[in-house]
């Protein structure tokens, strides 16, 4: 960490608000612990002071607010237009305020709220007012303006972060950072532990083959992996973790597993996080220096006891003290979820991603702590979001192959962590197969020799 003179000015109204946006800047971005900040009502903008420097940026969204609360569709940003620069890859976004920017000697005027707008990205409150849910109960990723507005696949918040930076480092070199280069980290969600955990199991599917499908071929595939798999668990066609941590070893990487302990719906309870196969897998990937988070049942996020029963079971199997969650499915409704993370005593997520949208929920790329609108507080939360899922390649696979290319490039041009989920179980079978060299090119950092005979960047 840097100790530098900075010194922030803002006015009383919506300070926490305020405040958590510059401690998300200057602490997780900056790498800066300390820096002065001054509440008063005689400033009207907001000042950032470095030495001799002035930078001046417009308080536009919290200024306009009526009442204590901006949770209305009134606020939210109309349109979308761009700072004009000729240096810059990615433009920067303008949703509230104007482009201008006004430079004399060492004082520069912006009239583009960054402040309220990286509020309006990290604390997600768009979210908060939206009714149109899906059949799960979460925010439709469409919805979302930055979706709409095609801006999604670019980390928006890293690019005002340096875009501020800069405005410093022009005046002081001394403030130069070199960018770092981009690492992977793969994440991976056990739903199922293995594809056929008892005999019963295996007849089903065999059924599903023959009358269902009518497809004698996976009948007899089936029935080959079974028949090898039966005694010896690792050869089961969902047993690839394995594979996962070689990968990422061979990388210097860091693999994280998400295991389920329990639940009280159909969708969860697929192992039992007490068996002896489980737990030596568990050593395994411990001994071998990787992570292990709690993936809590579908209805964990909305009910609190059932989180809490969940994260007391992980702790004692586990032996932690800390727990890291992804949410099965996905699965959030953050004017409830954050509350219930919260009161649970979570401490650090990655469950902040759309389905079928590869890119930055909260438009940043880098871990930040989550907000609570409806408390005005800053929470102890830590979200480290992902910005690729597997499952997404089973729809429009063309586009989704596309679209995560791009958040690879962009994630590479602010030179963080590309995150992605690759569950354990997507590799067997007719569907996945096209897909086996998608993680191969995205392990090998996007390396367009492992794109073997797919053809799959021009859709053919
Ligand atoms: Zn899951």
């Amino acid at each position: 960490m840097i100790n530098t003179p900075f010194r922030v000015c803002i006015s009383p109204k919506f300070k926490e608000e305020k405040k958590y946006v510059f401690d998300v800047l200057f602490h997780h971005f900056y790498k800066i612990d300390n820096y002065q900040l001054e509440i008063s009502d005689k400033y009207k903008e907001y000042e950032i002071h470095f030495n001799e420097t002035r930078i001046l940026v417009k308080d536009i969204f919290f200024k306009q607010i009526e009442g204590d609360t901006y949770l209305d569709e009134k606020y939210l940003p109309r349109d979308l237009s761009y700072v004009q620069s000729t240096e810059d890859r990615y433009k920067i976004p303008v949703l509230y305020g104007e482009s201008t920017i006004n430079k004399s000697n060492r004082h520069v005027e912006f009239s583009c709220d960054i402040i309220g707008t990286i509020f309006f990205f990290l604390s997600r409150w768009e979210e908060y007012i939206s009714s149109d849910l899906d059949k799960h109960g979460r925010f439709k990723g469409e919805n979302s303006f930055a979706v709409k507005n095609n801006i999604f696949r670019v980390p928006v918040v890293d690019i005002y972060a340096d875009f501020l930076w800069r405005l410093f480092s022009d005046f002081t070199p001394t403030l130069k950072k070199d960018k770092t280069s981009v690492s992977l980290h793969p994440s991976h969600d056990i739903d199922f532990f293995v594809k056929w955990p008892n005999k019963l199991n295996y007849y089903k599917t065999q059924l599903g083959n023959l009358i269902k499908r009518s497809d004698k071929d996976l009948f007899l595939k089936d029935k080959k992996a079974y028949s090898v798999s039966n005694d010896d668990i690792s050869k089961d066609p969902f047993f690839t973790y394995k594979l996962f941590m070689d990968d990422a070893e061979s990388r210097n990487r860091q693999a994280t597993f998400y295991f389920m302990v329990g639940g009280n719906t159909n969708y969860d309870n697929n192992y039992d996080i007490n068996d002896e196969n489980i737990a030596a897998l568990l050593s395994e990937i411990k001994l071998r220096g990787h992570r292990i988070g709690l993936h809590p049942g579908y209805n964990a996020s909305t009910t609190s006891n059932q989180l809490k029963k969940e994260i007391e079971i992980f702790k004692n199997v586990c032996g932690v003290d800390q727990v890291m969650i992804r949410q099965h499915f996905l699965k959030i409704n953050l004017i409830e979820t954050i509350n219930i993370w919260e009161d649970a005593g979570v401490q650090y997520d990655s469950s902040f991603y759309y389905n079928n949208h590869p890119g930055f929920r909260a438009g940043c790329s880098v871990a930040f702590p989550l907000f609570n609108v409806t408390k005005h507080k800053k929470t102890n939360i830590l979200e480290d979001s992902v910005s690729f899922m597997d499952t997404d390649l089973l729809g429009e696979s063309s586009r989704i192959i596309k679209e995560v290319k791009e958040v690879y490039e962009a994630t590479k041009y602010v030179g963080t962590n590309f995150k992605f989920l690759w569950h354990n179980s997507s590799f067997y079978g007719r569907e996945w197969k096209p897909f086996h060299s998608v993680y191969s090119w995205m392990i090998n950092d996007f390396d367009d020799d492992y794109l073997g005979n797919h053809n799959f960047l021009s859709g053919k």
